[in-house]
């Protein structure tokens, strides 16, 4: 058809063929989406194609496509997913532990009604989440009983409390951490009332002076793992074992925060404390955190004497902190199944390692490097884990972290290095394609992606 002569109705505003907000919403394929979506989002995308339509940066006719696209494209939250390639395992700021597949799935089943406090054989009220509690008891004899709350901060907050109340808290001078964003652990155990009664220097503390502190005023001991930094050189703490004895003799109890979450000792990390070995030589409690190295989900976990454990469990600041019945779900799953990806990690076989990222790296045609992996905010501090990396033009590492599936590298010594320790095996196809993609990105021509 020959290009039609102008007709009065062309040069009409074309902002009045812009759909009606009534008529959009009742498209089939939009009501749907009110199935999963709340209307004020589904209201808002609506409204966003309008408002791209009247400022002219759409047709009017492409109204409907837009809200279409937008309604199919829409993650039901903003949280995306992430291919971790630090060689971080215990990565803070990507969401720490990786759940075990056991645990992800034990997520989804509790994600309903769910009996996490009711017992269905009797129809009676039940202890709040038995089954975590079980799994803890089974995976650590030698706790007398346990007890899961918010996170670890959580745990140390409502130990203190129910100990000390308002009275001493000791700690060596060696032990006051921050422990990231500027939280300080003396504050935090400070800001429920306790006072802090500091002993010892920043490098060495001995047990005369924990046995000097003890008395009218002590409320409990607490040992605290240094997680995240290490004293070397002219150094001396006091363990568990030493402390367990004048600690009893005075009737206080001990407490040990270990941080990090093995429950019993771990052959590539014979420096990390863990709740077996300091419950055996004699400390009432111990503290730990789920998502660290025990691999599980955010929550504080509490072991130790059944009556110290009572006494958390009947404060106040229990209810305050209790452990919701996600995490209850996932750390249940993260102990009874198999291991999950944090051990996974951490135990890497180096020869498959080094196979792996050797295939990656010829098919990218990048470097094969030596690289040391880490721990992370987990614990293991300035523990090297042994392995390699693929190595790619630095300027890579932007497109990666802003593509589709988002990827995280290291940028160092103008070097983007891509650490598969992190990265779960079945994904390495993903991490060659988003390479791909991520360069694609970096040749086309005009404006980077700025998504
Ligand atoms: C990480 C850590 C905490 C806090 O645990 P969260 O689970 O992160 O709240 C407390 N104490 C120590 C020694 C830690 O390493």
């Amino acid at each position: 058809m020959p290009e039609s002569v102008e007709r009065p109705e062309a040069v009409e505003d074309p902002r009045r063929r812009i759909p009606r907000t009534d008529l959009l919403l009742a498209h089939p394929q939009v009501a749907r989406a009110s199935a999963t979506m709340s209307d004020l989002v589904v209201r808002d995308i609506v409204r966003a194609a309008q408002a791209r339509a009247r400022a002219g940066e759409i047709a009017p006719e492409q109204v409907l496509d837009d809200v279409r696209a937008a309604i199919g494209d829409r993650p039901s939250s903003s949280l995306r997913p992430v291919l971790n390639a630090t060689g971080v395992i215990v990565h803070t700021n990507l969401g720490r532990a990786p759940l075990s597949a056991a645990a992800r799935e034990a997520v989804l089943d509790a994600a309903g009604y769910t009996d996490v406090e009711f017992d269905l054989a009797t129809g009676a009220r039940a202890r709040r989440g038995a089954g975590a509690r079980a799994a803890l008891l089974a995976a650590c004899p030698e706790a007398e009983d346990a007890l899961v709350v918010n996170n670890g901060a959580a745990a140390l907050v409502l130990a203190t409390t129910a100990l000390a109340g308002t009275a001493d808290v000791v700690i060596s001078r060696g032990e006051l951490i921050e422990i990231g964003a500027g939280f300080r652990l003396p504050d935090l155990i400070a800001s429920a009332g306790a006072r802090i009664h500091e002993v010892g220097t920043t490098n060495r503390t001995h047990l005369a002076d924990y046995t000097e502190a003890l008395g009218e005023r002590t409320g409990c001991v607490l040992r605290i793992h240094t997680s995240n930094y290490r004293i070397i050189g002219f150094t001396s703490e006091v363990g568990i074992a030493e402390l367990a004895e004048p600690c009893r003799a005075a009737g206080v109890p001990l407490l040990a925060d270990l941080g990090s979450g093995l429950l019993a000792p771990d052959v590539h990390l014979p420096e990390e404390p863990d709740a077996a070995s300091a419950l055996r030589d004699g400390a009432d409690l111990v503290i730990a955190s789920g998502d660290k190295l025990l691999g599980g989900p955010q929550a504080g976990i509490l072991l130790g004497r059944a009556d110290v454990i009572a006494r958390l469990a009947r404060h106040p600041l229990a209810r305050a902190v209790r452990a919701d019945k996600l995490a209850l779900a996932a750390l249940e799953a993260t102990l009874t199944g198999t291991a999950p990806p944090v051990i996974d990690s951490l135990h890497a076989d180096p020869d498959q390692l080094h196979q792996r990222t050797a295939r990656v790296a010829e098919r990218l045609g990048g470097r094969l490097i030596p690289h040391d992996g880490r721990v992370g905010g987990g614990g293991g501090a300035e523990v090297p884990l042994p392995g390699w990396a693929v190595a790619l033009e630095a300027e890579l590492a932007a497109p990666l972290r802003t593509g589709d599936l988002a990827v995280v590298a290291t940028v160092r010594d103008g070097d983007c290095l891509l650490d598969l320790r992190t990265v779960p095996p079945e994904q390495d196809d993903r991490l060659v394609a988003a390479v791909d993609s991520a360069r694609a990105v970096l040749a086309a021509p005009g404006e980077p992606d700025r998504r």
